[in-house]
């Protein structure tokens, strides 16, 4: 599973950057979130379910993979 955030949406409200720092950080200069890591590992993929759901501007776009 892979996870992005959509720049142009994300109004830094940091629900995600609290919620899963493992995944997303905000970058240093917009403030607005981003996501660390390429592929999301498996223990985390449910809370970055619960997180997308969760983020007002609906800004986090989970790419599920069929392998
Ligand atoms: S929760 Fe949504 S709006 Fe808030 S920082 Fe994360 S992606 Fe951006």
């Amino acid at each position: 599973m892979r996870v992005k955030v959509d720049q142009l949406k994300c109004e830094t409200i940091g629900i995600c950057v609290k919620r899963c720092p493992q995944v997303f950080r905000f970058q240093p200069g917009s403030k607005k979130a981003t996501v660390i890591v390429d592929e999301i590992p498996p223990g985390l993929e449910q809370k970055c379910r619960e997180v997308a759901n969760m983020c007002p501007s609906r800004a986090i776009i989970i790419e599920e993979q069929k392998s």
